[in-house]
């Protein structure tokens, strides 16, 4: 079967014929992979920044039909041969000891995403770009009927991240939502699940190509729309991106911002602008992890009681309400496809910054 292989970091894809998997095992099932998408970490894997082992196939968003099952596979998860499966790259086979996977909240016990044992499919194992793959039943959920693989595989990671993140302890209860970054991959996703979730989203991007993505999803979401204000960051000050939607005349400044920002550029300068924006008590979701550190101010967070979290992709009962909600609001993504022969095509496309998702069909 054919298999996109990281040989070296710095160098394109090797296309390659190797053997298909194994049998599964355990929870494992194999899936004939029907798209796989290409993720901003799968770049930077490719670079050589997370200083894992080589040879290695890429891609941790993808989708598939399952064609075996392991022993161990539970029958009452939906999962059977037949069946098509989203799978996002986290926790492949959990050690099911540790105290992260004995306490995992709703999800099955034994498994849990923030397992320091599990595997990463495309990071730590083989992913989703070669035609068959193996994977663990408990991280996959099945698709719903009417949801394309092309349209589930950047749900895997960009949109489970996304939603995850908006789903934070904290900010649930959130009205006005600032996303920075939000034409993006996992912008453009989290703009329509917070405009479904019934929130006001102060969507900032800061260039053309992502604010015209904003401009088509924001008219693509009809009377939800209106909950959507587009911000370019590089022509409007901090104080008008404060008060967005929200009328401040005669409001003490401590109480105009936006009760919660989620930070997708790896930057400070996006970082800090987020801070600016925030209200007292707001708080801020940090969903990229630059290289460098990022410096808060603590006077932020002692005399604005600004709490900074972080938001890693979401548990497997949270894949498949995010499944539900696509279905039920027709959320899509904008996705661009390509034949899996032209993988790396997709990689110097992906670096021109083309905005949305760009996806393998290996149906064609
Ligand atoms: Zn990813
Ligand atoms: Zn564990």
């Amino acid at each position: 079967m054919l298999a996109a292989v990281v040989e070296k970091f710095g160098e394109p894809y090797t296309m390659k014929q190797i053997p298909r998997p194994s049998p599964p095992e355990g929870h494992d099932i194999l899936i004939k992979v029907l798209a796989a998408s290409y993720c901003h970490t799968d770049s930077v894997f490719a670079a050589g920044d997370l200083s894992q082992e080589l040879p290695r196939i890429g891609c941790h968003e993808f989708a598939g039909e399952v064609v075996a099952i392991g022993p161990d596979v539970a029958g009452n998860r939906g999962i059977a041969t037949g069946v098509r499966v989203g799978v996002p790259g986290r926790a492949y086979r959990p050690c099911g000891a540790c105290y992260e996977c004995t306490h995992p909240g709703q999800d099955e016990m034994g498994y849990s995403p923030y397992c320091p044992h599990a595997g990463n499919l495309g990071l730590t194992r083989d992913g989703g770009f070669q035609e068959y793959c193996l994977v663990d039943s408990r991280q996959v959920a099945p698709l719903p009927e009417g949801l394309s693989a092309t349209q589930a595989a950047p749900l895997m990671c960009a949109g489970l991240t996304i939603w995850a993140a908006l789903h934070h302890d904290k900010v649930q209860s959130a009205s006005r939502v600032g996303i920075i970054g939000a034409g993006g991959g996992l912008g453009h996703l989290g703009v329509q699940f917070a405009a479904h979730l019934g929130k006001e989203v102060i969507a900032i991007d800061a260039n053309d190509q992502s604010l015209g993505i904003l401009q088509r999803i924001k008219q693509g979401l009809g009377y939800v729309g209106s909950r959507v204000h587009i911000a370019d960051a590089r022509s409007t000050e901090t104080d008008d991106i404060r008060a967005v939607g929200q009328d401040s005349r005669g409001a003490p400044s401590t109480e105009i911002g936006l009760d919660a920002v989620i930070l997708l550029p790896e930057s400070q300068r996006a970082f800090d602008m987020g801070m600016k924006i925030l209200r007292n008590h707001g708080v801020m979701v940090v969903v990229s992890f630059p290289k460098d550190k990022l410096a808060v101010s603590a006077h932020d967070l002692v005399f604005r009681d600004i709490s900074v979290v972080g938001s890693l992709v979401g548990r497997n009962h949270q894949l498949r309400e995010m499944l539900d909600f696509v279905t039920q609001h027709e959320i899509s993504a904008e996705v661009k496809t390509f034949p899996f022969d032209q993988l790396n095509q997709l990689v110097i496309q992906s670096h021109q910054g083309l905005g949305g998702k760009l996806v393998i069909d290996m149906t064609v």
